[in-house]
């Protein structure tokens, strides 16, 4: 199998020479063509797998086709929610690296350092924000952040978030987000509260 018969647009593919991949990992091949149809996914994966390319890559393709349609619209349209600042830059460098011939702005933010610069970059505008929950609520309460336009949600490592004791906010941040809007949610276990939190977020997901 090749990228090019998920049928991810050049830019894309260019990007993707540049790294290196030659073929997609099992869970792009399947993750890819579902997300590009604008349907729910649920993901059982572990880091290592080539996850974050498996949404990262066609949230990216999705994104440039609308910002193509509308190129003015400055609101956050995708919000990728994951655990540790690490993975969040780790995500964040993933959208460069494949987005580099795109005109799709991204910003990282988290917790345990000081919001100024972040909330600078905000005001900007972006289209893709990465993000730990407690410091995205923080500039959510304070009205620096708008996630009423968001059409892209993913939650990623949700295991990972009850381990770590922030699926209370995870679920704060749920409640202000639209009911529509396209839902992916990764995990590399299913305790059952993550079951139970994955159906009430998920609209009919396709299992990968
Ligand atoms: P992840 O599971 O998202 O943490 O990705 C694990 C590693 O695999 C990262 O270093 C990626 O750059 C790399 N990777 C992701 N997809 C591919 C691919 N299709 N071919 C080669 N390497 C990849």
């Amino acid at each position: 199998m090749l990228f090019k018969e998920l049928e991810i647009i050049e830019p894309i593919l260019q990007a993707l020479k540049t790294e290196g991949y030659t073929q997609p990992t099992p869970i792009q091949e399947q993750s890819i063509p579902i997300i590009l149809k604008r349907k729910d996914l649920l993901g059982c994966a572990q880091t290592g797998t080539g996850k974050t390319a498996a949404f990262a890559i066609p949230m990216l393709q999705i994104l440039d086709a609308e910002k193509k349609a509308a190129p003015n619209n400055r609101t956050v349209k995708a919000l990728i929610l994951t655990p540790t600042r690490e993975l969040a830059i780790q995500i964040d460098e993933s959208f460069a690296a494949y987005g580099r011939h795109l005109k799709i702005s991204h910003k990282v933010i988290f917790g345990g350092v000081p919001q100024y610069s972040q909330v600078q970059a905000l005001k900007a505008g972006v289209d893709i924000l990465i993000a730990t929950p407690g410091r995205l609520l923080d500039l959510v309460n304070q009205g620096f952040v708008d996630l009423r336009h968001l059409k892209l949600f993913v939650l990623d490592e949700a295991d990972r978030m009850l381990d770590m004791g922030f699926i209370n906010d995870v679920k704060k941040i749920i409640k202000i987000i639209p009911e529509k809007r396209q839902t992916l949610f990764f995990s590399a276990t299913m305790p059952q509260e993550i079951q139970l939190l994955s159906k009430t977020i998920l609209t009919n997901p396709e299992k990968v």
